[in-house]
């Protein structure tokens, strides 16, 4: 068993150790013994991206995300979508999860016209949700608590077809008054969640990965880990966040 992971935008989207997910993803296939490969696709890379089981997205600022826009529109947007309409597995985060809707209007008023894989916008403010967050998974994405962090003007809303990833128990979410953190579509993760989210949150990343491989194989049961360090990390942080 495998899995190939397409790091795209390595070179722009990489704000808080976003990039430790792929190493986390990496490491937790090894020690069960399922290989790993990865491709990083920077800017402007020409790929039809249909070899690939996993895509990883990460975060940026507005300037970045403004830098992207020719390269998504030269056809990437399109084959962003075929992927995922596909079923291969994403997980994207803030900046990486904006650019899979139809816009991001910056703080400053410039609009970033994305092309809409997903059912979903985000309008910038100059007033921005940061600080250590915690979201309840739903059910479809394997459940239990997430723990971040967020820092981000965007304020993003989904269309009523679409599901969020989760429910916010702490912080502000994908808007600050609705409730809701993220999406799940398919096998879309789309979440705020910083830190890097998944080393914190083994549960999440095995989830992520069980996905993948089951997309792939049809089957994927994956063998349980020692991962008491990752679980006291995940513990203190609810435990700072009052969640218990
Ligand atoms: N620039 C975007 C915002 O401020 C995304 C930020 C991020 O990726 N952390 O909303």
């Amino acid at each position: 068993m495998d899995l190939k992971i397409c790091h795209l935008y390595p070179d722009v989207l990489n704000l808080y150790g976003d990039r430790g997910n792929i190493l986390c993803m990496r490491r937790r296939l090894e020690w069960r013994g399922v290989g790993c490969e990865i491709t990083e696709l920077p800017l402007g890379a020409a790929d039809p991206l249909t070899d690939y089981d996993l895509f990883f997205i990460g975060g940026g600022q507005d300037f970045e995300q403004t830098v992207l826009l020719a390269d998504l529109n030269a056809g990437r947007s399109d084959n962003i979508r075929a992927a995922a309409e596909d079923g291969k597995t994403f997980l994207c985060i803030c900046g990486g999860y904006q650019l899979l809707g139809t816009g991001y209007r910056t703080a400053d008023g410039q609009m970033c016209e994305y092309i809409g894989v997903l059912d979903l916008y985000t309008e910038g403010s100059a007033d921005r949700l940061i600080g250590n967050y915690a979201f309840r998974l739903g059910e479809e994405s394997g459940g239990g608590i997430v723990v971040g962090f967020e820092n981000h003007g965007g304020r993003t809303h989904l269309g009523s077809g679409l599901t969020p990833l989760g429910t916010v128990l702490k912080g502000y979410g994908n808007n600050g008054s609705d409730g809701t953190e993220g999406v799940r579509y398919k096998n879309v993760f789309g979440t705020y969640s910083h830190g890097p989210a998944l080393p914190k949150n083994p549960h999440f990343c095995d989830h992520i990965l069980t996905t993948a491989l089951e997309r792939k194989y049809g089957r994927a049961e994956l063998a349980p880990l020692n991962d008491n360090a990752e679980k006291t990390a995940h513990r203190y942080m609810c435990q700072r966040l009052h969640l218990n």
